[in-house]
């Protein structure tokens, strides 16, 4: 089975550096529980142009090359990649290749058998990770957008990974949330992600 893996927010705790990022550039007092799209620019309440900029600006911060990984992700990725084929499929910006490589290695050195970087915000298309999943052969996709979640569903089982961004009242048959990786590792070994919901 190959099973894709988002970065962000799923392998390592982007939201958590971005925010003390932006409140000690921007005096801000941001809290991850403000976040309640996926899209930053409505969270943020700023035009896309000015939260372009400040992503920019995180990409080449501390902070941002302070990134820890998720609670439990250097564990749980270190059991799944004994029996089970991971690759990284994250929409970060190609400028962002070496460094994204670069940290994948240091947390995660040779667990990923696949890298897929999807481009940046702008030309980004939500459609993109569904179709990394068929033309992969992915059966299994770990993600917190809700969106991703939705459109990859119609082709392969998703894990949503609980954020404040993703909520919502009814999810699509093919997708199961989860709130750690603890969680994710009892889905996957009792295989109850593949069971149909009722
Ligand atoms: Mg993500």
């Amino acid at each position: 089975m190959r099973i894709g893996i988002d970065l962000d927010d799923v392998l390592g705790d982007h939201m958590g550096q971005f925010i003390i990022f932006h409140n000690r550039s921007y005096k801000t007092t941001l809290e991850r529980k403000d976040f309640t799209s996926f899209n930053l620019s409505k969270s943020l309440e700023l035009p896309m142009e000015e939260t372009r900029r400040h992503l920019e600006e995180f990409y080449k911060s501390p902070e941002f090359f302070g990134t820890p990984p998720m609670n439990g992700s250097v564990e749980a990725i270190e059991i799944l990649a004994q029996k089970y084929k991971l690759v990284v499929i994250t929409s970060r910006p190609k400028e962002q290749a070496k460094d994204t490589i670069d940290w994948l290695d240091r947390y995660f050195p040779n667990k990923f058998s696949d890298f897929y970087l999807l481009g940046n915000q702008e030309s980004y298309s939500q459609k993109k990770k569904a179709h990394i999943c068929i033309y992969d052969g992915i059966s299994l996709l770990i993600e917190d957008s809700l969106e991703n979640a939705q459109d990859c569903s119609t082709g392969t089982r998703v894990i949503l990974y609980d954020a404040p961004w993703n909520q919502s009242e009814n999810l699509p048959q093919m997708v199961h949330r989860a709130y750690s990786w603890g969680d994710i590792l009892k889905m996957i070994g009792s295989k109850s992600i593949f069971c149909i919901k009722r």
